[in-house]
């Protein structure tokens, strides 16, 4: 039996990896299961699945849910705060790294340097600290898996992973997919008085809040180029973004050749997590057979830059290299917070991000302290920013 741990257990991918895990009992063991405060959704996880660890990031949190599996006579040993994570993360086979922002980074990391298998859904890890993270993982032998769709769709369509660059396996370039989110044909000024509600109900997907506003800002597809230049070993001028409304085919890989090879399936998240589990055999997920039929149509057009200018911000700071997509990704985090407690206009999410990336000087991160002090800084700046751009 397979260890597993997951990390963000009770967030949208976390649900969705207990649901293909629950499909295949013989195969895997739930070894820790971990959140920051949701203690209900967690306790009911735990009592459903008995793993050895869970955790709560929150340490008032992590008491009360000791207290609750105790009186429900539960074994489950409950671990806590940033340590817990990382140890859990370091102990099982196969984690699951699906904490959503910067929190993520430590436990993902933990993972890595244990050389197991690593199921990478935490983009952040790799838009703050890619080039610490690469080394990391080509040190301690990890194996690491996409479970973004669009990035386990390119390792699908890619004869594997070769840190030479795309142009060893006969790559031209990648075209990186994105569905355009909720507002990719509202008008445009009615976008400053769009509801955090709004935002958030994708067209296609169901996913977490923060993810939800990056997809409604196209900032999540800047954070994917970044993630994949980290993942393919490729620079940002090799991928294309593409916007594809029918979320229906996940992403492409063009080759010297002219074959553009493209991995095709209902926009379920639980395929890439079998996939990436299973890997390299494969495995039933659950997800609904794809009726092209009945699709009839696949629609393709370019991104527009006016609308979504977080999309250029991201390609920016992937060209600039050096601590300049972590600074991206912290002042995200605190404007995409800001918009959803109803701080912040949602158009002012892309003019924070610009304020806070023009007055920041740039330098190549030599540990993960530096990382943290820019992401730090960053965040300081956008969240000092906030109520500024509230007046407007
Ligand atoms: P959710 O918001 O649904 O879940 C996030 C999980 O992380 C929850 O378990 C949450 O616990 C936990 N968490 C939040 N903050 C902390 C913290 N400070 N310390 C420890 N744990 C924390 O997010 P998603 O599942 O949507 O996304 C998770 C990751 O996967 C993100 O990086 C996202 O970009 C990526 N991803 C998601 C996709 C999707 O379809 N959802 C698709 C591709 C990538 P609690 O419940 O207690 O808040």
């Amino acid at each position: 039996m397979e260890k597993v741990a997951i990390l963000g257990s009770t967030g949208s991918i976390g649900v969705s990896t207990l649901d293909v895990l629950a499909r295949h009992p013989s195969q895997y063991e739930i070894f820790a299961l971990t959140a920051n405060r949701s203690i209900d959704v967690l306790f009911d996880q735990v009592m459903a699945h008995a793993p050895r660890y869970a955790v709560l990031r929150d340490e008032s949190s992590a008491s009360q849910l000791r207290q609750r599996l105790k009186e429900a006579g539960s074994d489950t040993e409950v671990l806590e705060g940033e340590q817990g994570l990382c140890e859990v993360a370091s102990q099982a086979e196969t984690v699951m790294a699906a904490i959503v922002g910067a929190a993520g980074l430590m436990p993902t990391l933990a993972a890595v340097k244990a050389g197991g298998k690593v199921l990478l859904a935490n983009k952040e890890s790799l838009v703050m600290a890619g080039r610490l993270f690469m080394q990391a993982v080509e040190e301690h032998g990890a194996t690491l898996l996409p479970i973004d769709s669009e990035h386990n769709a390119i390792f699908q369509c890619m004869p594997g992973i070769d840190r030479r660059g795309l142009g060893a396996q006969g790559v031209r370039r990648i075209l990186l997919t994105g569905s355009g989110g909720p507002f990719r044909q509202r008008p445009l000024d009615s976008l400053a008085a769009v509801t955090p509600d709004e935002a958030c109900a994708h067209p296609n997907w169901s996913m977490g809040r923060k993810i939800s506003v990056d997809s409604a800002t196209m900032m999540n597809k800047g954070l994917e180029l970044i993630e994949a230049c980290w993942l393919f070993h490729c620079p940002p001028q090799k991928i294309e973004v593409v916007v594809h409304p029918q979320s229906v085919i996940h992403s492409m890989v063009e080759y010297v050749d002219g074959s553009v090879l493209a991995q095709m399936g209902q926009p379920d998240m639980r395929t890439p997590i079998a996939h990436a589990l299973a890997w390299p055999g494969r495995m039933e997920s659950g997800v609904a057979t794809l009726d092209l039929i009945m699709q009839a149509r696949l629609d393709f057009e370019a991104p527009d830059e006016q609308r979504f200018p977080c999309l250029r911000l991201a390609r920016e700071a992937a060209e600039a290299g050096g601590v300049a997509s972590a600074v991206l990704n912290a002042a995200n985090e605190v404007a995409v917070e800001a918009f959803l407690a109803e701080s912040l206009p949602f158009t002012a999410i892309p003019r924070v991000l610009e304020s806070v990336m023009e007055c920041f000087e740039n330098v190549e991160p030599t540990s993960l302290d530096d990382v943290k002090a820019a992401d730090r800084l960053a965040r300081e700046r956008a969240a000092a920013l906030i109520p500024e751009y509230k007046r407007d």
